[in-house]
């Protein structure tokens, strides 16, 4: 699925991965889905140049803009409820950033559908998720709040925004039995949920405790 010729992935970056790997599974994460795109998805090409070092430590690092890129540990367990009860079909995902948790979700689901509302990181991530060769990715510049209206319903909807509360138009564009996956509350008291779509229903479960930026209105260029 990823094309690595050319874009610098040496030896040293395969030992790197494996190490984050071999910490995911220390600190829970169980899914070999999972853990196998971890292993091979050039991490390091998402950050800054600057920060490539950096890139498989288990921190969530800057993109530019007050955004940032979730922590490993977040991307793995984030995929891992994604496949928990099925795999899914079409995925929604509201805040591509650097466009890395679009390039797992694509290696584990047929199609990822993913929203940014900052010009520059939805235009960088478009580049490089086309550079690296896939094809199961579509991008789309606006609000997320809104989902993609024309291509609904979704099996899952992941956001790496927090809001305070769940935007409700999301969950009428989830498909039945669908789930929607989210960090909801303001900074400092987050939780990460899954909200299950039942009939015209929602069953809510609390995962854990996280810490993301707050999803925000409209465009920003
Ligand atoms: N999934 C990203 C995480 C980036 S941080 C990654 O793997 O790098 C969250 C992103 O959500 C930021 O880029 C931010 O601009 C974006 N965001 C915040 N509110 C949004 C909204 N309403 N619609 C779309 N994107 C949003």
């Amino acid at each position: 699925m990823i094309n690595a010729s050319g874009l610098g992935i040496g030896m040293t970056s395969q030992r790197t991965r494996d190490r984050m790997v071999n910490r995911l599974r220390e600190q829970g994460i169980h899914d070999p889905r999972v853990l196998a795109v971890m292993r091979t998805t050039p991490r390091h090409l998402f950050v800054e140049e600057a920060l490539a070092s950096r890139a498989y430590e288990d921190t969530a690092l800057p993109i530019g803009f007050g955004q940032t890129i979730s922590r490993p540990y977040i991307v793995a367990r984030m995929s891992e409820l994604v496949l928990e009860e099925h795999r899914p079909g079409k995925v929604l995902e509201v805040g591509t950033g650097s466009g890395y948790q679009a390039a797992i979700l694509a290696q584990l689901v047929s199609r990822v559908y993913t929203v940014e509302r900052i010009g520059p990181l939805f235009e960088k991530a478009g580049r490089l998720l086309h550079e690296v060769g896939f094809k199961n990715i579509h991008f789309r510049l606006s609000d997320g709040a809104w989902g993609w209206l024309e291509e609904k319903p979704f099996d899952t909807i992941v956001l790496t925004a927090a809001p305070e509360d769940v935007p409700s138009e999301l969950l009428t564009q989830l498909a039945p039995g669908g789930r929607l996956i989210a960090p909801v509350g303001p900074p400092g008291n987050q939780h990460l949920m899954v909200i299950h779509k039942e009939g015209g229903r929602y069953r809510q479960s609390v995962i854990e405790p996280v810490s993301f930026v707050p999803l925000r209105p409209g465009l920003e260029s």
